[in-house]
Formats: C-alpha cells, structure tokens, sequence
C-alpha cells in the first residue's frame, strides 16, 4: 500500500511542467574571482558560485584549503583557469578529475593566440583576463561546461552569455578608445610582476614587471637597476603597484629613480590577479578592468572620466 502511493506520487512529480524550475542551483566552485564572476553572470540564477581566492590572494602560490577540498568535493562542477596559472594546485586538479567533473576554462584557448612563458618553454602566460577579447573565449567556456551540467537551462546561458560578452565588448572598446589618448611616449606599464602583456600587446604599451610572469620567479637585484635606468632614460612619471603582490619592489623603483635625480610616483594600484572586495564593481570583472583602465590612462597622462567607462568606479582611486 504505502510502495504504491509512493509510485504514484513520483509518476505525479515526473510529469510536472515546473519541474526545471524548482530545481535546486547548480553548485559551482571556481578558483578564481574572475572565473567565479562569468559564471554568475552566465548561470544567473541557475547557479551558486564559491570562488576559493579573494581580493589581494595571488592564484600562482595559493594552495587549496581542507574547507576548499570540502567545497569541491560537494560540487556539481569545479572550474579553474589552467594554463599553469594554479600553479600550485595542478596535480590536485589532476587527481580530482578523476572523481569530478572539472574544466580548465582557459585552456581552450587557441595556442596561437597566447604569449610564450618566460619561464617554461611548453608554457604559455595564463593572464588571458587581461585581454576583454581572449575572455571572452573564457566566458564561452564558461557556457559550454554550464550547458553540460544543466542541459535544460541552454537557453538561459545563451542569453545570459549573449548580455555578458556584450559588456565585454563595450569594455574593450573603452579600453581602446582611452589608452590611446596616452601621449605615444608614455604607453609603458611598469609593473610588480608581469601579468599585463596580453593587456600590452592589445593596446600597444610597453609591460615591464620586475618579476616574470609567476610571483614565484626571483625579482633580482640586476632586473631592478635595469628599471631604473629605463625609469630615467624615458623620464617615466610612475609605476604601478599590484593588489595581489608585495609592493616592496616598486618602492626600490622609485628610491633607485630618486637616487639618480629623477622623481617617479605610484600611479595607483591595478588588479592584477585578484578582483577588488565581493559586492563593490572593482569586484566584478568588467569592474576590474574599468579600473585598470582607467587608473593606467589617467597616471600616464590622458583625460579620463573620474568614475570610469559606467560611472560606478569608486572615487578617489
Ligand atoms: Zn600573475
């Protein structure tokens, strides 16, 4: 009697028409805030996204937590970037995805289109975010793995993916638009480590970090004498600090520049390899980005609008 009711009420739950809605959120895990922001705004409300690393958290030394572990083994579907940027965690990765299911986003990347690394030679540098145009392969990644977790909700991905990669155009062609209006001596990016090369390479400046692509690499003494001498060789103004690195080695910069008689400021801290704090636009992707964008034109000479492309950029930056 009671088997038979039970059949009879599940008969009753399989044939709902709501059943897709009342589902429960797709539980995802992603290490980085970037990879963590495309899939809230590709899932929406389809989803629940952990990022592991918070604003100020550098992804080429972070190890994963027990509370991570926890988090990912609970998980309907885990991303992370790939391309050796954790580097830290990759044979964790490796192992994992034999028990789940688990997507490098940026490793789809046609290879073509990525900058070698200075370190490894099979290697290519992973910060793909700095380029709108390569994330937006990323983004599409994004859709594909949350198509495949939760088929019935293709239609919601697409069109939330359609809104995303839209925005992402309106930030690359602000980027354009407001990088060029830098006086062509200035376009140089000295930076703590370097991370802006494929931002470099799609706007036209010259990126110069004082360590290599991975904070893990040694910022030598020589690498720093060099940079100052090109500090004063060009007469730059200023150098960028990270929010994710040690500014230690800028602050050399602008003493061995003063040394040498010649005055260089912090023209303001970028977001490197981290997003700003969740809940504030520096914590969003496009939000980043603005501000990266922003912050370079301005220090290096253009007009730029105080709040950034959408007005939301915090004041004071
Ligand atoms: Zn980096």
């Amino acid at each position: 009697m009671i088997r038979r009711s039970f059949l009879a009420a599940l008969a009753f739950a399989v044939a709902l028409p709501g059943a897709v809605m009342a589902q429960a959120p797709l539980k995802v895990v992603a290490t980085t805030g970037m990879i963590a922001d495309a899939v809230r705004q590709v899932g929406g409300d389809q989803v629940e996204v952990k990022g592991l690393m918070g604003p100020g958290v550098d992804p080429h030394a972070y190890r994963q937590t027990r509370t991570d572990i926890v988090a990912m083994t609970r998980a309907d579907l885990v991303l992370w970037h790939g391309l050796y940027l954790e580097a830290q965690m990759e044979d964790f990765f490796h192992d994992l995805a034999r028990k789940q299911t688990v997507v490098a986003v940026a490793d789809g990347i046609n290879k073509a289109r990525l900058r070698a690394h200075d370190d490894y030679a099979d290697k290519y540098d992973p910060h793909v975010w700095m380029s709108p145009v390569l994330w937006r392969d990323v983004v599409l990644e994004v859709q594909d793995a949350l198509t495949e977790a939760r088929p019935e909700a293709a239609d919601i991905f697409a069109a939330n993916t359609q809104a995303f990669l839209a925005e992402i155009d309106a930030l690359a062609a602000y980027g354009a638009r407001i990088l060029t209006a830098v006086p062509e001596n200035n376009r140089i990016l000295v930076t703590a480590h370097d991370a802006f090369g494929y931002f470099g390479a799609e706007y036209g400046y010259d990126v110069l970090g004082v360590q290599g692509i991975s904070t893990q690499s040694e910022a030598g003494l020589n690498r720093i004498g060099e940079l100052v001498g090109t500090l004063v060789d060009q007469q730059l103004k200023a150098v960028f600090v990270e929010s994710s690195v040690s500014d230690r080695s800028m602050r050399a910069l602008i003493e061995g520049a003063a040394a040498e008689g010649h005055d260089v400021g912090v023209g303001g801290e970028l977001y490197s390899d981290a997003m700003g704090e969740p809940g504030t636009y520096e914590g969003t992707y496009i939000g980043m980005l603005d501000h990266n964008i922003t912050v370079i034109a301005g220090a290096l000479g253009a007009d730029v609008p105080a709040r950034g492309m959408n007005g939301k950029l915090s004041a004071g930056f």
